[in-house]
């Protein structure tokens, strides 16, 4: 049995020496083959380096490294294309997801044949302001109503899962990828496991609030599609509402002709999201570029 653990990197060439210590000596006190996949998303500090560093030093360790920074996502879809393990984990650079975790969760995988993917989910956010939590709760509630995948709030992206669970999601053509969702897409038996994150020791978060509603909304229009469907059921009644107060008061109101234009414009803006989402995929552009492989035979 070997576990595969991919790890996304972005300018955290500070932790990796002391995470590639934590994780290494957990793994091995477990008896296990393992590999450990770090994928430098094109940090501009010297990941890609320390990981060279590491792989000089450790057989274990291999990478990946992009042309630019293509996002967390993408990172993730490389590391996950490259591991070949049996069981396969993701998890942060940044010591926020300690390795005892991980390797609880990987027992409870093994422990249990019925499961073939365990999550960890945030329990406890006091942590975040409070504007933060009341967006990400809003998220989740209008996720869970609208979008085809339900989401389970405060699932991260500290996972393990067989590699079943990994080819189902490889295969996928998708672009722009909603790793999250994809999980819940793709089915298979899921345990979920609260945990609370450690503390960053280096650097700094890479979410800002506008990047984490770029990535919410992301999300939504990756799984759903009921708001367009919603949209066109709206229009009957807001159609005949119009031709009504039309035929009886012989014209619109002005009040009416604005809502109805506030409404298009709206509408207009909805569609427009979910052109762009089109767009991106028909271009067929690839999630990342590889400008270096460490390690891989
Ligand atoms: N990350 C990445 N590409 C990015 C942003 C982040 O690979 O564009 C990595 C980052 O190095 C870390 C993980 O994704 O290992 C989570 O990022 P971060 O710690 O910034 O997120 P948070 O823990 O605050 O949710
Ligand atoms: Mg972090």
């Amino acid at each position: 049995m070997k576990l595969s653990v991919v790890v996304p990197c972005y300018n955290e060439a500070a932790s990796l020496e002391q995470f590639h210590k934590s994780l290494s000596e957990v793994l091995q006190k477990e008896k296990l083959s393992y590999e450990i996949i770090m994928v430098d998303d094109g940090s501009y500090d010297d990941t890609t380096q320390k990981i060279i560093e590491l792989n000089n030093k450790d057989k274990n360790v291999k990478g990946i490294s992009f042309s630019r920074n293509f996002g967390k996502e993408s990172a993730m879809l490389a590391g996950l294309k490259f591991t070949s393990g049996d069981y396969i984990a993701i998890m942060d650079a940044d010591m926020q997801h300690s390795p005892d975790k991980l390797i609880e969760m990987y027992r409870k995988l093994l422990e249990d044949p019925n499961y073939d993917s365990i999550c960890a989910y945030k329990s406890n956010r006091s942590d975040e302001s409070g504007l933060k939590r009341t967006l990400v709760a809003i998220f989740y509630r209008f996720n869970n109503i609208i979008s085809d995948v339900k989401l389970l709030p405060g699932a991260s992206d500290f996972r393990v899962f067989k590699k079943d669970v990994k080819d189902a999601i490889i295969a996928l053509p998708e672009k722009t990828r909603f790793l999250k969702g994809i999980f819940s897409w793709v089915g298979f038996n899921t345990i979920y496991v609260p945990y609370t994150p450690d503390k960053r020791i280096y650097g700094k978060t890479k979410w800002s609030l506008i990047k984490l509603l770029r990535y919410s909304l992301g999300g939504i229009v990756s799984f759903s599609t009921m708001i367009l469907k919603l949209m066109g059921v709206i229009s009957i009644p807001l159609f005949i509402a119009g031709l009504l107060n039309f035929v009886l008061l012989g014209n619109l109101s002005n009040r009416t002709i604005l809502l109805f234009i506030s409404i298009l414009i709206l509408w207009l803006g909805i569609i427009a999201v979910y052109i762009s989402r089109i767009y991106s995929n028909i271009l067929g552009r690839p999630c990342y570029i590889i400008k270096k492989e460490i390690g891989f035979k």
